[in-house]
C-alpha cells in the first residue's frame, strides 16, 4: 500500500490561479473566500465542511455555511479541490490532490491511509473492461488497521 503526499509546492502553484478562475465563473474574490483557500491550505486534506465552516469563522465570524460550500464547490469543478467520503458518510475535501486515491479508515481507531491507483489497480482494471471508469476519490474501504488488527503485516 503506498501512502500518497502532495507536495506543498504543487498545491501552491495550483492556487495561484484561483483567483482569476473564480471571477470567470462570475464570484469574487471575497476576505471570506480567501480565508476558506488559506484554511484550506494549512490543513492535510480529510477535512469536512463543517470543520472548514468552524476553521473559518474562527477567522470571520460572520462567514456563513453556504458561502463556504459554494466556494466548495466551484473550487471542485475547477479542479482545485476534490472531495471523498468518510466513515459516517460525510464528505471530506482534499486540497489538489497531486492524484486521484482511495481512502482505507480503520473501524477502530478512524485512522485513515490513501490508497494509490496501483492498490486497487484489479478493482479498476476488472471494472474498467466492463465500461465502468472508477472514481478513485469516492472509493472509501473500512477495515482494521495494523495496530488495531494485530495482522502483523505493516502498511506502508
Ligand atoms: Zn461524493
Ligand atoms: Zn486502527
Ligand atoms: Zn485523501
Amino acid at each position: 500500500m503506498t501512502v500518497q503526499r502532495v507536495s506543498r509546492s504543487s498545491r501552491s502553484t495550483a492556487f495561484k490561479e484561483v483567483r482569476s478562475r473564480l471571477r470567470s465563473r462570475g464570484l469574487r474574490w471575497t476576505p471570506q473566500r480567501r480565508a476558506l483557500i488559506d484554511v484550506l491550505s494549512a490543513t492535510d486534506g480529510h477535512v469536512t465542511g463543517a470543520e472548514l465552516v468552524e476553521l473559518c469563522r474562527d477567522r470571520d465570524p460572520e462567514t456563513t455555511p453556504s458561502t463556504v460550500y459554494r466556494t466548495l464547490e466551484v473550487l471542485e469543478e475547477i479542479g482545485l479541490v476534490k472531495h471523498s467520503h468518510g466513515r459516517d458518510g460525510r464528505q471530506e475535501f482534499h486540497i489538489a490532490p497531486a492524484s486521484e486515491h482511495g481512502h482505507a479508515i480503520c473501524e477502530n481507531c478512524g485512522e485513515v491511509r490513501e490508497l494509490s491507483e496501483g492498490d486497487v489497480a484489479g478493482l479498476v482494471g476488472s471494472l474498467g473492461k466492463r465500461g465502468f471508469a472508477v472514481d478513485l476519490s469516492h472509493l472509501t474501504v473500512g477495515g482494521l488497521c495494523p495496530r488495531c488488527g494485530n495482522s502483523g503485516v505493516p502498511l506502508a
